[in-house]
C-alpha cells in the first residue's frame, strides 16, 4: 500500500462514523446496524444491498436509532444504494404496522415490497442511431433517402427498427453512420406507456348507480374513508367503482384494484380498456419477471396509473396512490396463509388509513365482518339491490335428495334432469356446480376395503380420470391408477366413491349426448390461458353444459346461462369451521347468481339432504338480509369475529408424539389474561401435511383485549421449538384445517 492511500485511509477512520438501521429480509424482530461508507448518501427508505452472514441481501434503511449495543468493529458496511426512489414514509409505517399486526418480522413484510431486484435499477437502454443535424451523405441513393425521411425529425431508432421501417438492409444504415450522417444514440428499451383516459364517456349509469358513483367520487382526494358496495350480482359494481378510478386519475393520483382470481383478469382488462382506452398494468404471479420489474418501476415513479392485481399488489411502492378497490371482498383468496399470514381485504383498509385515501370494498355477498363494520358506521354502505340490465334475480328452488334423489350411482335428480332438458331446448346454457375437482374423492377396493390415501397427508387420493391418476390435493403427490388392489391383489376390484366434476360430466354426457359439455376446473393442464380460452367459449355460447368448481362462481358474466344446478349444496357445511355457514352462503349465492344475469329469468336448483338447514333456507327464501342477521347474532353470542378475535398457533413437526408433547407444553405456558380462552392443542383437521404432523391451538379473545400483545408475551415465555418443530402464528385465521 502506498503512503498516500494509507494516509487517506487514516483520515477516513478518524471521521465520525455514520451507522444506520437496515431492515433485512430475515425473520428477526428488528433492523440490523450497518456502517455508511464515506461518500454514500442514504436516508430512511433508501434501498440498499448489504452483507448478511455469507450472503448479500437487499434491504432498506429504516427509521429509528441504530442498535448501539453492537461492537463497532463487527459492523459491516452498506455495499450499494439502488437507483430506485427510497421507500416512502407512509409505506414504511405500513410495513411496520402489518408486521406488528401479523406478528411477522418487518423484514419479511419488506420482502413483499422488494420482490424483484431487477426493478431497483433503471432499465438498460438500447443502443441505436439518430440523425446528426446538418449532415448529408456524400452521394444520395433512394435507399439512403428513405432512411433519412425517417430520422430527420431527430428521433432515435434501433438499427433493425430503422432498417425495417425504411425497408433497407442494415448495411445502408452502417454506411450512413460511417459517413457521420447518423450518430450513436441510446433509447429506452420500452416506449412510454399510454395513460388511461378518465374523460372517455363511460356507460350511461342508472340513477342508483350514479348516486353510488357520486358518493365515491366525492370522497376521492379527501383522505381516508371506507366504503362497502353491497350490490347483487350484475348490479354494475364494476361500472360504479370505475367512476371513482376516473376521479382519482383526474386528480392525478394512482388507483389499485384488487381482484381475487387471476383467471378473471382478462375479462377485467377488456372492460377497463373499453372504459379508459388502454389496459391497466397487471400484477400477479404469472406476469413475466421483466414486465413485473417494469410495472414496479412505473408504479414507483408514477408512470403507471392503474394497477389491477392479486393481493400481493397491496405491497407495491405507489408514488401517489389515491384509491384502492377490493373487488369480491368476501373472497378467501385474499387471505395469505403461508409466510406472513395476512388478509389483504383488511390490510387494504389499513393502507388507506395510513396513507389517507378512500378504500372501496365490493361484493354481492359481503363478509360478515364488513357488514358489521358497516352497521357500526366504520364503513359507508352503498346498496345496489337491482341488476343493471333489468333482469330479475334468479329464483332458487331446493331438491330434497332424501325423497327426490337420483337412483344409486347417479348424481343428478330427476327434477334437475328435466330442468336441464328444458333449458337446453330453449337454446340456453346450464352450469352444474360442484366444488370438487377430479372424478371421485375416494377410491376403495370392493374386495378387501382398502382405501387409497396419501402417504404424506391425512387425505384420500382423488381420482383424476382424465389424467389417469390418483392425486393428493394437499401436497401434489400422485400415482397412476392401478389395475389391481395393492393390498389384496384382486384385479378389477377398485371402485370410485362419490362424485367430482369429471364424474358429473360423464353423467351429463350420458343423459344429453348431443350437448356440448365442458369441465372448467383450475387443475386441468394449460393454466390460466386455457381457462381464459374456455371462459370465452362459454361466453360466446359454444358450450351447452358447463361443469365447474368454485372457479366459475367468481366474477364472470355468462350472458346465455339461465340455469345453475348445485350438485351438492351441503358440501361446505359438514366441516366444523366457524365460517362454514358464511362461506357456503357466499359460494352458493354467487354461483346461483350466475344465472340469467343479462337476459331472461334465471333459476337456481339446490340438491340438498338438509333443506331445513338455516343457510339453505336463507338461500331458498332469496333473502340475504335474513341470513346476515341470523349469522351476526350467532357470532355475537358466541364471541366469534368480528365481536371477538381469534388467533391460531399451528405447531407442526416431523414426529407425532414429540410434536404433540411440545404443543401441550406451549398450551400450559399461556399467560393468564382476562377473558382470553385457549382451546387445544387439538390435532388439526389436516393432521398430517407433507409428512409433518400438525396440532392447533386457538386463542379467543374479546375485542377489548390486545391480542397481539398477549401472543407476543405467550411466544416469549413458551418453550423454544427444537428438532424441526415449527410454530406458525395466524392472526384472524380463515382456514381451520
Ligand atoms: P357486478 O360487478 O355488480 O356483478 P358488473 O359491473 O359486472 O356487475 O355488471 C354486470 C353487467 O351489466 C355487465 O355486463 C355490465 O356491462 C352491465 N352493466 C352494468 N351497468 C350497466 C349500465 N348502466 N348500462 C348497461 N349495462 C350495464
Ligand atoms: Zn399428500
Amino acid at each position: 500500500m502506498s503512503q498516500q492511500q494509507e494516509f487517506f485511509g487514516n483520515v477516513q477512520l478518524s471521521e465520525p462514523e455514520v451507522v444506520v438501521p437496515v431492515l433485512v429480509p430475515v425473520a428477526v424482530a428488528g433492523a440490523y446496524s450497518y456502517k455508511v461508507p464515506a461518500g454514500m448518501n442514504v436516508r430512511p427508505g433508501s434501498i440498499v444491498r448489504v452483507p448478511l452472514g455469507s450472503r448479500e441481501v437487499i434491504g432498506a434503511v429504516w427509521d429509528g436509532e441504530p442498535d448501539t449495543a453492537v461492537n463497532p468493529k463487527k459492523l459491516k458496511s452498506i455495499l450499494h444504494v439502488y437507483d430506485s426512489a427510497p421507500i416512502a414514509e407512509d409505506l414504511r409505517k405500513y410495513i411496520d404496522w402489518v408486521a406488528a399486526w401479523t406478528l411477522g418480522a418487518p423484514g419479511m413484510v419488506l420482502r413483499m415490497v422488494l420482490r424483484s431486484e431487477e426493478a431497483l435499477e433503471p432499465e438498460a437502454l438500447l443502443s441505436g442511431v439518430r440523425y446528426k443535424e446538418g449532415q448529408e451523405p456524400d452521394r444520395m441513393t433512394t435507399a439512403r433517402e428513405r432512411v433519412l425521411e425517417h430520422v430527420r425529425n431527430g428521433l432515435a431508432w434501433t438499427r433493425p427498427g430503422l432498417a425495417g421501417a425504411a425497408g433497407v438492409s442494415s448495411s445502408v444504415i452502417d454506411g450512413l453512420k460511417k459517413q457521420g450522417v447518423l450518430e450513436e444514440a441510446m433509447l429506452p428499451a420500452t416506449p412510454p406507456l399510454p395513460h388511461p383516459d378518465p374523460n372517455l364517456p363511460g356507460r350511461k349509469l342508472t340513477d342508483l348507480q350514479q348516486g353510488a358513483a357520486n358518493q365515491l367520487c366525492e370522497a376521492v382526494g379527501k383522505g381516508f374513508k371506507a366504503f362497502l358496495i353491497d350490490g347483487v350480482t350484475g348490479s354494475g359494481k364494476t361500472e360504479v367503482y370505475f367512476e371513482a378510478v376516473a376521479e382519482a386519475l383526474k386528480n392525478n393520483e394512482q388507483a389499485l384494484v384488487l381482484i381475487p382470481e387471476i383467471a378473471l383478469t382478462s375479462q377485467f382488462l377488456e372492460r377497463f380498456e373499453q372504459r379508459f382506452g388502454v389496459r391497466p398494468a397487471e400484477w400477479h404471479s404469472q406476469v413475466p419477471p421483466k414486465r413485473r420489474a417494469r410495472t414496479w418501476r412505473g408504479v414507483a415513479n408514477g408512470e403507471v396509473k392503474v394497477v389491477v392485481g392479486a393481493r400481493s399488489a397491496l405491497f407495491l411502492p405507489f408514488h401517489r396512490l389515491g384509491l384502492l378497490v377490493v373487488d369480491e371482498e368476501h373472497d378467501t383468496a385474499y387471505k395469505q396463509d403461508d409466510r406472513v399470514p395476512y388478509n389483504a381485504r383488511d390490510m387494504a383498509v389499513v393502507r388507506g388509513h395510513i396513507s389517507g385515501f378512500p378504500v372501496v370494498l365490493a361484493s354481492a355477498t359481503p363478509s360478515v365482518e364488513s357488514q358489521v363494520n358497516a352497521k357500526l358506521g366504520r364503513y359507508t354502505r352503498i346498496v345496489l339491490p337491482e341488476r343493471a340490465s333489468g333482469a330479475e334475480m334468479p329464483t332458487i328452488r331446493g331438491i330434497d335428495m332424501r325423497c327426490d334423489g337420483p337412483e344409486r350411482g347417479k348424481w343428478l335428480a330427476p327434477a334437475m334432469v328435466s330442468e336441464i332438458q328444458q333449458t337446453l331446448s330453449n337454446g340456453n346454457q346450464v352450469l352444474l356446480f360442484l366444488n370438487r375437482r377430479g372424478y371421485a374423492p375416494l377410491t376403495l377396493c370392493r374386495t378387501c376395503g382398502h382405501r387409497f390415501h396419501c402417504e404424506n397427508c391425512s387425505a384420500w387420493l382423488v381420482e383424476h380420470r382424465f389424467r389417469g391418476k390418483l392425486c393428493c390435493h394437499h401436497c401434489g403427490y400422485s400415482q397412476p391408477i392401478p389395475d389391481k388392489c395393492p393390498e389384496c391383489s384382486k384385479p378389477d376390484s377398485l371402485v370410485a366413491c362419490g362424485p367430482g366434476v369429471e364424474r358429473i360430466a360423464e353423467d351429463a354426457s350420458a343423459l344429453f349426448p348431443d350437448a356440448r359439455v365442458l369441465v372448467l376446473s383450475s387443475d386441468l393442464p394449460g393454466g390460466t390461458e386455457r381457462i381464459n380460452r374456455e371462459m370465452k367459449l362459454v361466453e360466446s355460447g359454444e358450450v351447452d353444459i358447463v361443469i365447474g368448481t368454485q372457479l366459475v362462481a367468481k366474477g364472470h358474466n355468462f350472458p346465455l346461462m339461465t340455469l345453475v344446478g348445485v350438485v351438492d349444496a351441503d358440501l361446505g357445511l359438514v366441516n366444523g369451521d366457524p365460517r362454514a355457514a358464511e362461506r357456503t352462503f357466499q359460494l352458493l349465492a354467487q354461483v346461483t347468481g350466475r344465472a340469467g344475469r343479462i337476459h331472461g329469468k334465471g333459476r337456481g336448483l339446490l340438491q340438498t339432504y338438509n333443506p331445513e338447514q338455516p343457510v339453505i333456507r336463507a338461500l331458498l327464501s332469496g333473502n340475504p338480509e335474513e341470513f346476515y342477521a341470523a349469522e351476526i347474532e350467532s357470532r355475537e353470542s358466541a364471541g366469534l369475529p368480528p365481536f371477538g378475535r381469534l388467533a391460531a398457533l399451528i405447531i407442526s413437526g416431523p414426529d407425532r408424539v414429540v410434536t404433540e408433547k411440545f404443543a401441550k407444553a406451549v398450551a400450559i405456558n399461556s399467560p393468564s389474561s382476562e377473558g382470553v380462552q385457549i382451546l387445544g392443542p387439538a390435532e388439526a383437521a389436516m393432521a398430517q401435511v407433507r409428512g409433518r404432523y400438525r396440532f392447533r391451538l386457538l386463542a379467543i379473545a374479546p375485542r377489548t383485549v390486545d391480542l397481539q400483545g398477549f401472543l407476543r408475551k405467550w411466544l416469549s415465555t413458551a418453550p423454544k421449538p427444537t428438532g424441526g418443530i415449527r410454530v406458525q402464528v395466524d392472526v384472524d385465521p380463515q382456514s381451520f384445517m
